[in-house]
């Protein structure tokens, strides 16, 4: 059954909310796992579903944790009109929560910019 809007407040820190409920993003360089090197995997803040693996972990210098590729067939790809600009939303295929962008530039071809909050860091594989 789908979670209401009232349960993901519950649920939800304001931060995760905004992000993953309301496609904000946090302020670049703030994000608790953006430097974080351990090896494991990262998941869903919202529903707990495996995204990304350490391993596609790289930093990209934006501020946002970066990824070059996502995990299995875990998140969805949107075209985002919004500020102007053409962009692609990254998705929780699962929960439909917001996650960040994918934007195609080097050196990895692909980066997913990921906002920490939407994120839980599993350690360990
Ligand atoms: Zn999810």
């Amino acid at each position: 059954m789908p979670i209401s809007d009232e349960e993901w407040q519950k649920k939800l820190t304001p931060e995760q909310y905004s992000i993953l409920r309301k496609k904000g993003t946090e302020p670049p360089f703030t994000g608790k796992l953006l430097y974080n090197k351990d090896k494991g995997t990262y998941m869903c803040t919202g529903c707990g579903a495996e995204l990304f693996s350490s391993e596609a972990k790289y930093d990209s210098g934006s501020g946002w944790p970066s990824f070059w590729k996502a995990e299995g067939n875990s998140i969805e790809l949107k075209e985002d009109r919004s500020h102007d600009m053409v962009r692609t939303e990254v998705l929780c295929k699962r929960c439909g929560g917001h996650l960040g962008h994918l934007f195609s530039d080097k050196p990895a071809g692909k980066r997913f910019c990921i906002n920490s909050a939407a994120l839980k860091f599993r350690k360990g594989k």
